[in-house]
């Protein structure tokens, strides 16, 4: 999924670039911090991972809804997928950092993501 194409902005381009132009700086994808986050604020000591719906299973979304062939199959590598996710965000809370998690679904239509990364600024500066 993440080999498309063309003028389709990634969704953790899209908070990069919002971030990026409120003057924050960040390290992306750094291999030293469980989990490879998209994005880390040495400065606000906060990771944020952009998930994708489908392959981190968002609990109640649409977007995650498994396939009908090889239901089965799906369902044992995404709820792998989400134990991971769980023990890499457990570990970097233990390490005092403030992890983010933003969902695709929550930035995909112009409405939505105006809101929600409103509120990332909130959550970067107020829990410090
Ligand atoms: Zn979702």
């Amino acid at each position: 999924m993440s080999r498309v194409r063309g003028t389709i902005t990634k969704p953790e381009e899209v908070v990069r670039k919002f971030l990026f132009s409120k003057n924050f700086r960040y390290r992306k994808n750094d291999n030293r911090y469980s989990g490879r986050p998209d994005i880390v604020l040495p400065k606000y000591h906060t990771i944020i991972f952009i998930h994708g719906c489908f392959w981190h299973g968002h609990q109640n979304c649409k977007a995650a809804k498994l396939p009908e062939t090889n239901a089965e199959f799906w369902r044992k590598k995404l709820s792998d997928n989400e134990v991971r996710d769980r023990k890499n965000i457990e570990k970097l809370r233990n390490e005092d950092w403030n992890v983010i998690v933003i969902w695709q679904c929550e930035i995909k239509n112009k409405n939505n993501r105006d809101k929600r990364l409103e509120l990332l600024i909130d959550e970067i500066i107020n829990i410090k």
